[in-house]
């Protein structure tokens, strides 16, 4: 880590893992742990950046392949990088685009509480999809989804573009497989994104001193190995270990698809073998056990497109568990969606009225559920943390869970 990024841990709980920290980044701190709001293609969908703001973001995560695309790195260059582009003045994240890539080849989703049972066969997952990427040893040959172009990434072409996007937070180009992959595959898979990795700090730290002059952007490698146990922990001690010109990674991402039921369990046995005093990243999930059980094994920070998603087909979070806006329940309900909500969203509207601009196919429809989801998210994982430094992390988690999942609204 250099001056300009830099890890402080701050509570550390009863379990050696879970903490509460602070990263420190050219555009800003970030306190841990933290809900890091996606705005895929350089947009957080239908709301303003003083909106994101509102919500208590204190960071945005945008999408490499998305932005290669469409408009292209070098505009995003031209333009003095991602959060001028976007008018976000904090913190950013690019991930690395290997996902959305790859998910081109596999037809996969990244889904938590996947059913592999008896299903262990590499070519089960491409059943019935059209094939539009390939994976090699070098890279991965794909095809746009906007246009049909073929392009390559590769560990240097990641780099590059990450560079020029230029987050503060960046992710190593990794292959990510799904639970349906065989042992063998995950195998096979572990030692390419390794060596992707090397390729990664080698090319990122190149293009520092090419670039030298802009602000400082920390590389994150990320951990694969699905559910295996001795996969995981081998994974996070060779990339603990990894260094380029003397120097390692600034933090670590923990990726690929993860069972629910054993969501902590893995993150537990990554961030036991990872360094403590380097920030850790947990890709793509959002569901508050989720936040819970990850927070507790020693993730620091998450991204997930799901409450702005889910907001914009009606499903709004409560306290009291997510419920539909656009049902018949919510027609003549004149309550804001939450009433310990804080929002501008639930300072100023009803259920009604959300309920009326769903039906009507209204854009403030998206806007204001997006508003309400995303200060939800922001809020729980703020809370979690505050409930670490208090000492009551794990009064908080009981307290919470049980109002939440008991199903009552
Ligand atoms: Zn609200």
């Amino acid at each position: 880590m250099t001056a300009e990024f830099s890890f402080t841990p701050g509570t550390t709980l009863p379990n050696g893992l879970g903490r509460s920290g602070v990263i420190h980044t050219p555009h800003g701190d970030i306190r841990t742990p933290a809900f890091v709001v996606v705005g895929t293609k350089a947009t957080v969908k239908a709301v303003l950046p003083e909106s994101v703001a509102g919500v208590g973001a204190q960071a945005v995560l945008a999408n490499a392949y998305h932005l290669f695309l469409q408009p292209g790195p070098d505009i995003v260059d031209a333009a003095g990088g991602l959060g001028a582009f976007m008018n976000w003045p904090g913190p950013t994240f690019t991930d690395s685009g290997g996902f959305q890539v790859m998910s081109l080849g596999v037809g996969f989703k990244k889904v938590l509480a996947m059913d592999a049972t008896g299903l262990a066969d590499d070519d089960v997952i491409a059943a019935g999809k059209e094939r539009l990427a390939h994976v090699d040893d070098d890279g991965v040959t794909f095809t746009s989804h906007l246009n049909g172009d073929r392009h390559r990434f590769t560990p240097e072409v990641s780099m590059r573009i990450q560079h020029e996007l230029g987050a503060d937070i960046m992710f190593a180009f990794d292959e990510c497989t799904t639970l349906l992959n065989t042992r063998g595959y995950q195998e096979r898979s572990l030692d390419r994104t390794q060596a992707w990795a090397a390729r990664c700090l080698a090319e990122h730290h190149r293009l520092t001193e090419e670039r030298a002059g802009k602000p400082y952007q920390a590389l994150f490698g990320v951990v694969q190995g699905a559910q295996y146990e001795d996969l995981r922990r081998k994974a996070a001690r060779d990339l603990a270990a990894l260094e380029a010109d003397g120097r390692g990674f600034d933090g670590y991402g923990i990726g690929g698809a993860l069972e629910k039921e054993n969501l902590g369990t893995i993150v537990g046995w990554v961030n036991s073998e990872l360094p403590p005093e380097k920030p850790r990243h947990l890709l793509g999930i959002s569901e508050p056990d989720d936040f819970f059980a990850a927070i507790e094994a020693g993730a620091d920070t998450f991204d997930c497109v799901m409450p702005s998603r889910v907001g914009r087909n009606a499903a709004i979070y409560t306290l009291d568990g997510r419920f539909n806006v656009n049902t018949a329940a919510s027609r003549r309900d004149f309550r804001p969606l939450d009433a310990e909500c804080d929002c501008y969203t639930c300072a100023n509207y009803t259920r009604a009225y959300l309920h009326h601009l769903f039906k009507a196919k209204e854009m403030l429809a998206a806007t204001l559920a997006t508003i309400h989801n995303e200060r939800f998210t922001v809020r729980l994982v703020d809370d979690i943390r505050a409930s670490i430094d208090a000492g009551r992390f794990a009064e908080f988690k009981a307290e919470f869970l049980a109002r939440f999942y008991s199903a009552r609204r």
